[in-house]
């Protein structure tokens, strides 16, 4: 039954294209070039629709000092350069974002009755990948250009949190060339895709801890250099209300580039350091001193827990390890707490009830990233791992429908 109706509504979609077709307005159809083209005839293509195939045929038109063609209805019904429809495109898309292409292929038979090709899912998933990219840049490009300008919603209440941070993509040895990387011999098998989210805090849950308000997590990532990446982060915040927020909280791991991200765009913003990583750094210094399986003293956790970290920094360095190696590695520990003491005033955090780990980020590096992205035996282009980050990015943030209402005439 549903086979038949698929079958019949195809029908019925040809009819009402030709119909349309038939009662267009007529007009005049330009080339790039200014000149006035002419039709040729028409050309006919199979398209792919969510109920099939749907035979279509369209006035082809050509400029004649220059020779360039055009498909007007094409145009009109985002079918340029492609045989599938808007609805079959979102769907490639979003099936190639959740799994491997195999498995979308599957799926998509499954689902919706569709027989196509892992390859083409591939391709359309990466091309509308880009168009996603190219509509976010479009939108950044509109919203830097009214920065400072008076604000029409009211000051928001909630506390607004922006957090990034960085994990590795395996990707193609062509991506690696010339790049150093953490293997035992110095190369690289993977790229840093960079992940940052924003997102607001209301209240408190009935324990007293800060609470995240549902489905307010928005994401921005890519494969790009920290400096690309910090106005990327930077406008995602503006559209999401930077600069109506009475309380900036940026949360990150301490790592140098963060400091430059945040000095360039959330000046004004409390900055602080992930607790668990200090944490980290806290059992780093004491397997240093004291061998693998040493634990921080709990007279150091303390002074970190209330953000003693002069205290900290002078206690733990009256300590002196053996070797030469080690006494090295324990300066390297002690200088992240000496950069980082001034993020991690986690007593007053804790008082203000602010977030003090960017657990959120972390889990996005996983949902966002790693679920897809990293699985075994994957190896991706940048262009390709950068498309299907930036479909995740928009579906996980709910904005997956906008991008294709933009694009309806
Ligand atoms: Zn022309």
């Amino acid at each position: 039954m549903l086979q038949a109706a698929r079958q019949g509504g195809a029908g019925v979609l040809g009819t009402l294209l030709s119909h349309w077709q038939g009662h267009a307005p007529r007009e005049v159809i330009l080339c790039q070039c200014g000149q006035r083209m002419r039709s040729r005839g028409r050309r006919r293509k199979g398209l792919v629709t969510t109920l099939g195939r749907v035979p279509f045929a369209r006035s082809f038109y050509q400029c004649p000092p220059c020779s360039q063609g055009r498909f007007p209805d094409d145009e009109r019904l985002d079918i340029v350069q492609t045989i599938y429809s808007p609805g079959v495109r979102r769907l490639m898309a979003r099936a190639g974002s959740q799994s491997q292409f195999a498995q979308a292929a599957a799926d998509l038979r499954c689902y919706a009755g569709l027989t196509l090709e892992a390859r083409e899912i591939e391709r359309v998933a990466e091309e509308v990948g880009h168009q996603v990219e190219q509509w976010l840049s479009a939108q950044q490009e509109q919203i830097l250009q009214t920065v400072g300008t008076p604000a029409p919603a009211a000051a928001s209440e909630a506390k607004f949190y922006i957090s990034f941070d960085g994990t590795g993509v395996p990707v193609r040895k062509s991506e690696l060339l010339g790049r150093r990387g953490k293997q035992a011999d110095g190369s690289a098998r993977t790229r840093e895709a960079k992940l940052g989210c924003v997102f607001t805090q209301v209240g408190l849950d009935k324990e007293g801890y800060p609470q995240r308000e549902p489905h307010s997590t928005t994401y921005v990532g890519a494969i790009e250099s920290s400096t690309l990446f910090g106005w990327r982060l930077y406008t995602e915040a503006l559209r999401r209300g930077l600069e109506q927020a009475h309380t900036v909280v940026v949360l990150t791991d301490g790592a140098r580039y963060n400091r430059t991200i945040i000095q360039t765009h959330f000046h004004d913003a409390v900055h602080i350091v992930d607790l668990f990583h200090a944490y980290e750094h806290l059992t780093t210094l004491a397997q240093i001193l004291w061998g693998q399986e040493a634990k921080a003293p709990k007279a150091w956790r303390d002074w970190l827990e209330a953000g003693d970290i002069g205290r900290l920094i002078r206690q733990a360095g009256k300590q002196l390890p053996a070797s030469a190696k080690s006494k090295k590695s324990m300066r390297k520990q002690l200088r992240y707490f000496e950069n980082n003491a001034p993020q991690m005033r986690y007593a007053e955090y804790r008082e203000k009830k602010f977030f003090v780990g960017s657990g959120v980020v972390e889990a996005g590096c996983r949902t966002v990233i790693g679920e897809r992205l990293k699985q075994s035996g994957m190896r991706w282009s940048v262009r390709g791992a950068n498309a299907i980050i930036a479909l995740r990015c928009c579906i996980l943030s709910g904005r997956f429908e906008d991008f294709w209402a933009s694009r309806t005439p």
